[in-house]
């Protein structure tokens, strides 16, 4: 497919390159999926989970009802009103800019929510999320970890909303709300369930996401990486920031009963799962782009309508529309080797009338 480049660069005419047009050789992070991430999507071997999930969330989700949006703000508020207990920081020197970061967060994936972050005064590394648009980190999270892993566990937290998994946690923490003070208050049920039933709202949304959470979290994962990639951050050092602190948490040295009886048991899947995932998910999305404008620009004609795309892969922003035998300069080419032998692999970097950016080699013709 480059065989037009040799030919190319056979030829004296060819007209030099302006410096400024060639494209900055850079490693960029272009992920197929975005803000809504489904397991099925993904390459990683988590299929049982997702089927699960999906037969768990069609039993709840039948016998619980749709949520109006006072409702969803009663329930965010009598979680908030407890995670008060544990303490909140107002006044943390990091809160303006990790708001700031929530902010632009909601800017990209455009939403007319308006999400406010808070920290709490826990020395546990945790971050936490709800229905109620609110987004929690704990002040051992801050401290503990490197800024881009603290972007990623942000974006991770706001992926759950993105997801929906917070107005599916909603509505199954609305049903069993709305009947457990009636039964817990009944003289006639015995003391001990009625402790049970009458739990705090917070123990109770935990013991939610105990049952419905185990594909949500890898899904949530990745749509933090993209969030954390998004803005600039680096999403394999937020990985490895964050498995580093996991692996405190689960030693290696487990048996593998106990390894099979934690990951049946708990609600996360096994964090080493969740870690290979990502880390496939994130190579798969780098490009480490490498363009030799040495040998010059080249006429060529646009063989159909088609997008321009601000980095070599059709998973990266569109820039610009190319209309059926447009003339442009192929300005260089690369191979990205994500889509090795596929129709995307060789990507032409061009420049045409409205500016420039990467197409796809199969819909240009050269001419000679
Ligand atoms: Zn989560």
């Amino acid at each position: 497919m480059l065989l037009f480049l040799s030919v190319h660069s056979c030829t004296k005419t060819t007209p030099k390159v302006d410096v400024d047009i060639c494209p900055d050789n850079e490693i960029v992070y272009v992920f197929p999926l975005k803000e809504k991430v489904h397991i099925e999507d993904l390459d990683c071997d988590f299929k049982i989970q997702g089927d699960i999930d999906d037969w768990l969330d069609k039993k709840f989700l039948r016998f619980s009802r749709h949520l109006t949006q006072e409702r969803k703000d009663q329930i965010g508020m009598m979680i908030h009103n407890e995670l008060k207990w544990v303490g909140i920081i107002d006044d943390h020197p990091d809160l303006p800019l990790l708001n700031g970061i929530l902010d632009q967060m909601e800017f990209l994936i455009d939403t007319k929510e308006e999400y406010q972050l808070y920290i709490l005064e826990s020395e546990v590394v945790n971050a936490v999320t709800h229905i109620g648009r609110r987004i929690y980190l704990t002040k051992g999270l801050i401290d503990t970890l490197a800024m881009d892993a603290i972007v990623s566990c942000i974006g991770h937290e706001l992926g759950h909303h993105l997801n929906g998994n917070c107005e599916e946690k909603a509505r199954i923490f609305d049903m069993l709300d709305r009947n457990r003070i009636p039964i817990g208050s009944n003289p006639g049920v015995p003391k001990i369930i009625q402790s049970v039933l009458k739990e705090t709202a917070l123990k109770l949304y935990h013991d939610v996401n105990q049952v419905l959470s185990k594909s949500d979290e890898i899904e949530a994962d990745l749509i933090g990486l993209y969030l954390c990639s998004a803005l600039g951050y680096d999403p394999e050092i937020a990985l490895e920031a964050v498995a580093e602190h996991k692996y405190w948490e689960h030693p290696q040295d487990r048996n593998v009963f106990q390894n099979i009886f934690n990951e049946f048991n708990s609600t996360h899947p096994d964090w080493r799962d969740r870690y290979e995932c990502a880390k496939a998910y994130i190579a798969s999305a780098k490009i480490d782009i490498s363009c030799d404008c040495s040998k010059g620009s080249i006429q060529g004609l646009v063989l159909k309508e088609e997008k321009v795309y601000q980095y070599p892969s059709h998973f990266a922003p569109n820039v610009g529309v190319l209309h059926k035998h447009q003339p442009m300069e192929v300005i260089c080419t690369f191979a990205n080797p994500n889509f090795q032998n596929t129709e995307y692999d060789e990507w032409c970097y061009i420049q045409y009338e409205s500016g420039t950016g990467w197409v796809a080699e199969k819909y240009i013709r050269i001419l000679e």
